[in-house]
């Protein structure tokens, strides 16, 4: 079956607006990806239809919201084939999800324990570990890139000690783009008896991640990148590990029994869910795996790299225009500067001439660090976007270079 662009565009109605008098050309998607109108309608349906608290209720509403919050983490399990929807913890997103994995997994490490990073992480995979040191003394441990932007292996390896309690990386890159092959990185932690965290983020949109294949004990993503509502994402975490996790937060869902003198708490995943899930958003977030699905995520996997493939050339072209990040394999983000022009004031301008780019550090200041640049233009493709649109962006970077050199 070809790829019926027109159909999918069809369903983002914000494609059609305009920004300013020009049309808008959405290439933010690495940010956050638009949302199909049906799972806009799923919402409005959460709140005119099934607005009742979930999980406690006997009444009929409470059940129905109950059971579609709960039909969502079934549609999750079966995308990621996980072993139990146990394993499905729902959270505010990645960032939550990764801390909510280093405050309570993480209660077990002690002064001297080693955690691996890479230097690619986004903040929510730095920051996390960065706090729990504070409270613990815990050693972070980083490992390097090449200049295609790939991790250094060998190094990777290397930093493995007695001492290792935690390998935490990016499948995907959110600026380089980068593949990371996580599942052989995976084997060789756990060769040395070391869980992993696998963020999630960037690859969720672009591949169909198989937990029992990649063998992680924790994988993180957030709906709002993968055409779902905002607000919403998962924590996926090996049941034995979780299981032997404290709770993150104390509240209402999280509990059997509560007394002043002792409290015990709920079976998984609800032990890991204190108050009030955004159960409207959860119920939405189904849709999201149906769009997915209805596409087809290999089709949408080719569909961006033929747009990666073609813009990526004719960027290059441009004098003075350097793209970080030539993995051969990357995802379609293509991050990049022109000469000394400040990222802001590219993007600034691309903005005028209606395309939307991300400008600054993408929240990976030590990775930007590394590559000695305060930060980059980011355009990213996604599902719906189109080579008339790799075009726009095109010919406005060549409209705008004159102006900023
Ligand atoms: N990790 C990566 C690789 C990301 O790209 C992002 C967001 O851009 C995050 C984590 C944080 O995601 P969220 O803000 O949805 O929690």
């Amino acid at each position: 079956m070809s790829y019926d662009i027109d159909n999918i565009r069809d369903e983002f109605p914000i494609l059609q607006r305009k920004v300013g008098d020009r049309q808008l050309v959405y290439l933010d998607n690495t940010a956050t990806s638009q949302t199909p109108h049906r799972v806009v309608e799923e919402v409005v349906a959460g709140y005119e239809h099934t607005k009742a608290n979930v999980h406690r209720g006997v009444h009929t509403i409470s059940q129905e919201a109950t059971d579609l919050m709960e039909h969502t983490r079934r549609r999750v399990q079966g995308w990621i084939n996980a072993r139990s929807f146990e394993e499905i913890i729902f959270t505010r997103g990645t960032t939550e999800s990764i801390n909510l994995v280093a405050s309570s997994f993480g209660q077990r490490f002690r002064e001297g324990d080693e955690v691996i990073l890479t230097v690619m992480e986004h903040h929510a995979n730095i920051v996390p570990w960065q706090l729990l040191r504070q409270r613990t003394g815990i050693v972070l441990k980083v490992v390097g890139i090449n200049d295609r932007g790939e991790l250094d292996l060998d190094q990777y390896r290397s930093l493995f000690s007695p001492r290792t309690v935690m390998a935490s990386f990016t499948h995907i890159s959110n600026v380089l783009g980068t593949v990371n092959p996580v599942k052989e990185m995976t084997a060789f932690a756990h060769s040395r008896g070391v869980p992993v965290l696998v963020d999630g983020a960037q690859a969720i949109p672009h591949l169909r991640p198989d937990m029992q294949d990649i063998d992680c004990d924790f994988y993180v993503f957030s709906s709002h990148k993968m055409y779902g509502p905002t607000g919403v994402g998962v924590l996926y975490g090996r049941k034995e590990l979780l299981e032997s996790m404290p709770p993150y937060q104390g509240g209402g869902e999280m509990i059997k029994h509560v007394s002043f003198e002792h409290t015990t708490f709920a079976d998984l995943p609800f032990k890991f869910e204190a108050g009030t899930p955004d159960y409207v958003g959860l119920r939405a977030y189904a849709g999201a795996f149906d769009f997915i699905e209805r596409v087809g995520i290999e089709s949408i996997h080719e569909h961006e790299k033929a747009l990666l493939d073609y813009t990526t050339p004719r960027l290059l072209e441009i004098p003075g225009l350097k793209i970080y990040g030539s993995q051969p394999q990357k995802a379609a983000v293509i991050s990049f500067n022109i000469g000394d022009a400040h990222n802001y004031d590219v993007g600034f301008l691309l903005d005028k001439l209606g395309v939307a780019v991300r400008t600054g550090h993408h929240c990976a200041q030590p990775l930007m660090e590394r590559l000695g640049i305060p930060g980059t233009v980011r355009a990213s493709f996604a599902a719906y976007n189109t080579f008339e649109e790799a075009d726009a962006l095109i010919a406005a970077i060549k409209r705008v270079v004159p102006m900023l050199m």
